[in-house]
């Protein structure tokens, strides 16, 4: 498990509710219908693992938690009658040949077999759908999620060495690692670093509210981007990350890291169009949520007792 069980105390806090909560495997039938049998109107499903390199070193556990615990879900939605579904998909599915803007209709062509099993999942909940026209279901394909809650009291914890740039950011920024490593600076972009579309986490909150509001008057099946839109590189993400937090972020440009494409932004028009959603927060606040997070949990949630 990659959550931590502080975040509940602190959920119950920011929400004035305390959050039902069952610690349950996604592959563990009888326990995801027991929980369903109470009566759901929707699922928005999050479940699953998502790093690339531990992707490509165990793939069947991939397959297994993503692909099959989705099949788990979707059966016991359908035994005790819930049929609107949210899925966290990813930007990934897009692959590394796809020109930015990235836009629904591109060809899918991931290139690891995380990327694999999202798009796996998208084709069964299509097919689904297709074969069962009581369905209502969303996949959001996610560019690069960042920031935190602005209260700073729940953000982004990764357990051992962040694989992504802003904990990484954070976390040389309070003090708990040296340098960053920049991943390259001989790409075709503006200045030679990776570009990607940053999303506040916030923002792509918003967008599951508003996939849930769209899949109310809309049956079948149905993708969005959930982006803004616009790409940052990564000295650009160092640079307005070390304005908002007044820190210094120190870092050695390193050989590319396998499999990074130069560049991914997301073309909003879809979303903006059928989900009258899109995302506000800029980089700037990102940043800044995302260092007023670390700053006051240094260790993340590893100081609760
Ligand atoms: N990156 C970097 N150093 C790091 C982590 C990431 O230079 O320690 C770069 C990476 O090459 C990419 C961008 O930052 O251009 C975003 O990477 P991340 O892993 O956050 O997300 P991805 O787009 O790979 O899903």
């Amino acid at each position: 498990m990659n959550a931590h069980p502080a975040v509940l105390p602190r959920l119950a806090q920011l929400g004035g509710k305390e959050p039902e909560f069952h610690q349950l495997d996604i592959r563990d039938r009888a326990a995801i219908g027991g929980v369903l049998e109470a009566g759901f109107d929707a699922v928005i499903h999050f479940a699953g693992r998502k790093a690339v390199g531990e992707s490509m070193s165990d793939p069947l556990g991939y397959w297994d938690t993503n692909v099959v615990g989705t099949m788990v879900l979707l059966a016991e939605m359908r035994r005790t009658g819930v049929r609107t579904l949210v899925f966290s998909s990813s930007a990934t599915v897009y692959g590394n040949d796809a020109v930015a803007p990235f836009d629904e209709s591109l060809p899918t062509a991931p290139i690891n077999p995380y990327g694999e099993t999202k798009l796996a999942v998208e084709r069964m909940l299509e097919a689904l759908a297709r074969a069962e026209p009581e369905w209502r279901i969303s996949s959001l394909r996610y560019f690069n999620p960042v920031g935190a809650h602005p209260s700073g009291d729940i953000g982004e914890d990764p357990n051992g060495i962040p694989d992504n740039l802003m904990p990484y950011i954070t976390q040389v920024a309070v003090g708990r690692r040296d340098r960053l490593r920049v991943f390259g600076d001989d790409y075709d972009t503006p200045d030679g670093t990776g570009v990607r579309d940053y999303i506040h986490v916030v923002d792509l909150a918003l967008g599951h509210m508003a996939a849930l509001e769209y899949l109310a008057h809309n049956s079948g099946y149905r993708v969005h981007n959930l982006g803004t839109g616009r790409g940052y590189s990564v000295l650009e993400v160092i640079t307005a990350f070390e304005k908002a937090s007044g820190r210094p972020v120190p870092y050695d440009v390193t050989a590319r890291r396998e499999g990074d494409a130069a560049q991914a932004w997301a073309d909003t028009q879809r979303a903006e169009a059928e989900l009258a959603w899109r995302a506000e927060r800029d980089i700037d606040a990102m940043c800044r949520d995302a260092w007023n997070w670390q700053r006051r949990n240094p260790n993340g949630f590893g100081n609760e007792p």
